[in-house]
């Protein structure tokens, strides 16, 4: 298994709509990419990880759920953590409700952008035995998936910030804003 390289902002794979995964093969090894991800995520410290970050075009995503599975000395001690995995994701909004929140992203390194989310969703997928997923969650559960079906789409939260001031420098903002820093 390996650590894989994160695509960095400016690189054109970031922009790309990915392709949907046609048929859950074990010979397509989407176990092995997915395996990658996770290493690479747990390396990075990040909490979620979207395929195209990866240079991978294709609608896969991975999280972990921080409330109640991830903290930083599971992250330091290198401890199990529950990684989700989620082929084909998408999404829909319960409501018209955002809520607006800090973010980083481990293409965007050293930045954070407060951006706006729905506060709860429903979303469905595909797991990697090719069962259908289908959860209504809010918070950060919820906000991580929207980030990482975005990634899916090729877009940054750059896109989505809730005020264009509301971005910069982790070590700035963390001297005037408590925040979480999640890197998703
Ligand atoms: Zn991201």
């Amino acid at each position: 298994m390996s650590i894989l390289k994160i695509a960095q902002i400016g690189n054109p794979v970031l922009y790309q709509k990915a392709e949907a995964v046609d048929k859950i093969r074990p010979k397509d090894n989407l176990k092995d990419l997915i395996i990658n991800m996770s290493e690479t995520l747990i390396d990075a410290e990040g909490i979620g990880l979207a395929a195209p970050q990866v240079y991978v075009s294709k609608r896969i995503i991975i999280f972990c759920i921080p409330e109640d599975e991830l903290s930083e000395e599971k992250i330091n001690k290198n401890q199990e953590i529950k990684i989700h995995a989620i082929i084909n994701p998408s999404y829909t909004n319960n409501d018209n409700d955002f809520e607006d929140d800090w973010e980083g992203c481990l293409s965007i390194p050293g930045m954070l952008g407060k951006v706006r989310r729905y506060k709860k969703i429903t979303y469905r997928g595909y797991d990697l035995q090719g069962k259908l997923i289908n959860k209504t969650v809010d918070g950060m559960h919820a906000r991580i998936v929207q980030h990482e079906c975005d990634h899916l789409n090729g877009i940054l939260y750059l896109a989505r910030l809730a005020d264009p001031r509301d971005f910069g420098f982790t070590e700035e903002i963390n001297k005037y804003y408590k925040v979480q820093n999640e890197k998703i």
